[in-house]
């Protein structure tokens, strides 16, 4: 697969404060990142923007030291901001991709800053008082205590569902609420079965991210948490990439450029209003660019010049095709008391590989079989060991808490491609659809 699938033949008409931000962006790249400084050897000019090539996030994954700026290769590196030593320090993030391409994240403190900030405000402009410390997080929340799958915040049994509500209404109490459509619609589901009383506990909105929500889901979880939810899109990669405003408007950050590309034919189909694949470009990551960048989701744009909040960032929406299908995500078990996300174990298992230098692989994807036999497709990176194989089998049966059987299957590109249009990181073959 070739990184250029698609050569747009203009430059997007951008306001001239947008366009100088673009600018000093190429222009850092060109100088400074290993595979944009030879593109520009190669064309014995500067680049201009039709000369930067859509990138996959497979490719970016296997070229990943080609793609990181020089400028930054004296930093320490940390994997929380609150352990950085300097401000010479970028942060390490890692995601496992929910479908299924594992990425590391480099971010200087001031990008991370400077990201968290935008997206604070989004959430500031719904509710005034917003912080973090407000949130309650079903997902991505590295503060909830639990000693195993069982009592975490990943156990989708009504036993634990139950459990957790009453403890964040009677102790934690949060402002806001921040989870995908699958969790939402798990607790909304279990309020309305039980008649679960919220009491005094006010939710001033929802935040819904990394799923797509339908209209009749958002009714549901804001009928049982009597509230608003709010859809946000955004990636590891550079945070927010579009957030609702009062009107329910998917409008674009400031700090990103997106455009649209047919699928098919590859052409930049953005000013079109039909739907396509989603390309990204950062103004604000320097350390590791993100230059026209497939995020791997399909949506149109349109015009927001209909949208009474006055914003004038164009509204992105979101296909429903991105949604997960989250009965298949579920991980098959005897145990009644268990119901996993298949997704969140072998995640960790990734992570974990990952963290411990053992890297191996630019794409997977896990299919539950029988009870204990798992079957791992992969693509092979250029540093690949065997040893993924021994680490990933003590991983899983430890995150799965017993053994298990391991089938290991190496897949190509092109067959990846296929599979990731109808699935997700995990699915069971024990499920009902
Ligand atoms: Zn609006």
């Amino acid at each position: 697969m070739s990184i250029t699938e698609m050569l747009s033949t203009h430059r997007p008409t951008l306001p001239q404060e947008v366009s100088a931000r673009l600018d000093d962006l190429l222009a850092h790249a060109a100088g400074t990142v290993a595979f944009y400084m030879r593109l520009r050897e190669q064309k014995g000019r500067d680049l201009a923007w039709t000369d930067f090539p859509v990138i996959t996030k497979k490719w970016f994954i296997d070229n990943l030291d080609d793609m990181l700026s020089n400028r930054y290769s004296d930093y320490a590196v940390s994997h929380s901001p609150k352990s950085a030593g300097s401000p010479k320090t970028l942060i390490h993030e890692f995601t496992s991709g929910s479908s299924g391409y594992p990425l590391r994240c480099y971010k200087t403190l001031q990008e991370r800053t400077r990201l968290a900030l935008s997206l604070h405000k989004k959430r500031a402009a719904i509710y005034r008082e917003f912080s973090t410390d407000k949130m309650f997080g079903f997902i991505h929340n590295t503060e909830f205590e639990s000693n195993s799958y069982i009592d975490s915040l990943g156990n989708l049994s009504e036993e634990n569902i139950g459990k957790v509500l009453t403890y964040l209404r009677d102790v934690v109490r949060p402002a806001v609420l921040h989870g995908n459509t699958m969790v939402l619609v798990y607790y909304s589901d279990y309020i309305n079965k039980h008649d679960f009383d919220l009491g005094s506990w006010r939710v001033e909105f929802i935040e819904s991210v990394s799923e797509s929500i339908s209209d009749e889901q958002k009714r549901h979880v804001e009928e049982c948490f009597r509230t608003t939810v709010y859809d946000c899109y955004g990636c590891l990669e550079c945070y927010n990439i579009a957030y609702d405003c009062c009107f329910h408007n998917l409008h674009l950050n400031e700090n990103v450029l997106v455009e649209i590309i047919d699928p098919n034919t590859g052409e930049e189909i953005t000013e079109s209003e039909t739907e396509g694949e989603v390309v990204l470009t950062s103004l604000v990551n320097r350390a590791q660019p993100f230059i026209r960048y497939k995020t791997g989701d399909l949506a149109y744009l349109s015009d927001s010049a209909s949208c009474p909040c006055g914003n004038p960032a164009r509204v992105i929406h979101l296909s429903g095709r991105r949604k997960v299908d989250y009965i298949k995500l579920l991980y098959a078990t005897e145990n009644s008391k268990l119901t996993i996300c298949g997704y969140d174990i072998f995640a960790t298992v990734m992570y974990r590989l990952a963290t411990g230098r053992c890297d191996y692989v630019s794409w997977y994807n896990v299919i539950q079989k029988e009870l204990d036999l798992f079957e791992v497709l992969y693509i092979k990176k250029n540093n690949f060991s065997d040893l993924f194989f021994t680490l990933f089998v003590r991983y899983a049966e430890e995150e799965l808490g017993g053994p298990a059987r391991f089938e290991f299957v190496e897949k190509d590109e092109q067959e990846v491609l296929l599979i990731n249009r109808k699935n997700r990181v995990f699915r069971s073959l024990l499920q009902n659809d």
